[in-house]
């Protein structure tokens, strides 16, 4: 009867944990799509997954109340600056002073006044070097960017996340020219190198052309992760993710 109930147990937490979680995926979204970006949080759900949405133009009670409802869901929200300005030429032409003042001082205010903790950035199209970096972190930990010029996907080894890091990302649409397979594959290599891996595309809907994720193709990639045991988690989990190593 013992054995029974000791084989049994083992069989039960074998069933219950699965094989172990490796490496993660996290999938951003730029510019605003409120309420389709709310509407999509049932498939994140139906996935347990969480995604990370950079917000931009001035931040109105309608769209902070968008951005508290995302983080009620588990996910992460962030700041995509006021005019989508670039922060590399703005900067180089009129300062840091300046690209304070108008591109992310009228964010950081409106989030201050709504109760909201932002610590995530996304680069206006993805243009980013080490003086925009140095600017960024004094108000951000974690700077999502692009792949840069090779359009190589990058791989963060999950013991080397950081507090404070800027995370290249992959873009998803037609735009990009981005075929589900390969993503797919992008995603094998994440777990098997127990690595972060970053997407970045915009709305979230049906059918979805040019920049924008289509729900179909979004539901694919969430049933693949789940299916390889990578993780789908938004960067306000990245330093818990590190830190517990689970
Ligand atoms: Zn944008």
């Amino acid at each position: 009867m013992k054995k029974f109930f000791m084989t049994f147990s083992i069989l039960t937490a074998l069933v219950c944990s699965g094989a172990p979680m490796r490496g993660a995926v996290c999938f951003t979204f730029d510019d605003y799509h409120g309420p389709n970006w709310l509407k999509a949080d049932a498939l994140f759900k139906k996935y347990n997954a969480h995604a990370t949405f950079l917000v931009s133009g001035e931040i109105t009670d309608a769209k902070a109340a968008v951005m508290k409802e995302l983080q009620k869901r588990g996910h992460s929200v962030g700041l995509h600056t006021e005019h989508h300005r670039d922060a590399t030429r703005f900067i180089q032409k009129y300062g840091e002073e300046w690209y304070f003042k108008n591109e992310l001082k009228p964010q950081l205010d409106a989030c201050k006044k709504h109760g909201l903790v932002v610590k995530n950035f996304a680069y206006p199209n993805n243009r980013r070097d080490e003086r925009t970096d140095a600017l960024l972190w004094k108000y951000f930990d974690y700077l999502r960017a692009g792949w840069g010029k090779a359009k190589k996907p990058l791989y963060f080894p999950a013991n080397k996340i950081e507090n404070k890091m800027v995370l290249g990302g992959g873009g998803i649409g037609t735009y990009y020219n981005t075929r589900v397979e390969d993503l797919k594959k992008q995603l094998d290599e994440a777990a098997r190198t127990d690595s972060v891996i970053v997407f970045f595309s915009h709305n979230i809907a049906p059918g979805a052309v040019r920049i924008h994720m289509p729900t179909e193709v979004l539901e694919e990639l969430l049933k693949h992760a789940q299916s390889i045991n990578l993780r789908v988690i938004g960067f306000d989990e990245l330093t818990k993710f590190k830190t517990s190593g689970k």
